[in-house]
């Protein structure tokens, strides 16, 4: 008997889909957070309104949940930069306003839901399963650094051509490092991006996995894409 595919998964819809919460609250966050990465979804977390604009503008995600109270720029004022902007991303509105204008001012400014707080979060997970049908895949199929190619619909790496038996979690933990490639990533934010929590700092779990990772990216061949920033983490970069 061989052994299954290594990057297999079972949920094709949810896999690949990735979310930014922009929430204030830590607690609704990381409530947030944990849940939807239970039902497969990639998760990125930003507590302010600059960042959460920030991360909207430069990174590829599918869906975006949205506070409307937050601190700095409201999630009235993201969501307007970025329609202004042409970026498309789904969002959907959090909020304690339930008052009708208010949804019908989310609405206007090109919010596709809007859900009052508090919430059931099946409810929530079931409006981000609709908007996602409705909207075709937000991400690049394709990402590339050098002659390293990750294929996120078929959830494939190869690196000159020729196929990377990588584990789900390596594809996850190459695929973060991908798409932030030339951003110094440290330990705390690669375990909470792939793992979902925040590792105690004793434990080297991640340095472990970035081994693993180097066997079958780097070592076989001559150019190396990842490097250790010491003291701090680990960047994906072709010019270092
Ligand atoms: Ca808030």
């Amino acid at each position: 008997m061989g052994s299954p595919p290594a990057a297999k998964h079972g949920n094709r819809l949810d896999n690949d889909m990735r979310i930014l919460i922009v929430e204030d609250e830590k607690k609704t966050a990381d409530y947030l957070k944990k849940g939807l990465m239970e039902h497969g979804f990639t998760v990125d977390v930003a507590s302010e309104g600059e960042d959460g604009l920030h991360l909207a503008r430069s990174e590829a995600f599918d869906l975006i949940v949205l506070d409307v109270m937050l601190p700095g720029l409201s999630g009235w004022s993201i969501i307007k930069e970025l329609r202004s902007e042409h970026i498309e991303i789904p969002v959907i509105f959090l909020s304690a306003r339930d008052a009708v204008h208010d949804r019908v001012h989310g609405l206007e400014l090109g919010a596709d839901d809007y859900l009052v707080k508090p919430f059931a979060f099946s409810e929530l997970l079931a409006r981000i399963r609709i908007i996602l049908r409705r909207h075709p895949l937000q991400q690049p199929e394709l990402m590339r650094i050098g002659s390293l190619e990750l294929d996120l619909i078929r959830h494939r790496a190869s690196r000159d051509g020729i196929l990377l038996d990588l584990t789900a979690k390596e594809f996850q933990l190459l695929s973060l490092m991908l798409r932030r490639k030339g951003e110094v990533l440290t330990r705390t934010a690669i375990s909470e991006q792939v793992w979902g929590i925040n590792f105690d700092s004793e434990t080297n779990i991640v340095d472990v996995a970035i081994g693993r990772l180097r066997k079958k990216v780097d070592d076989p061949f001559r150019h190396k894409l990842i490097h250790t920033i010491r003291g701090v983490g680990y960047v994906l970069d072709e010019f270092i």
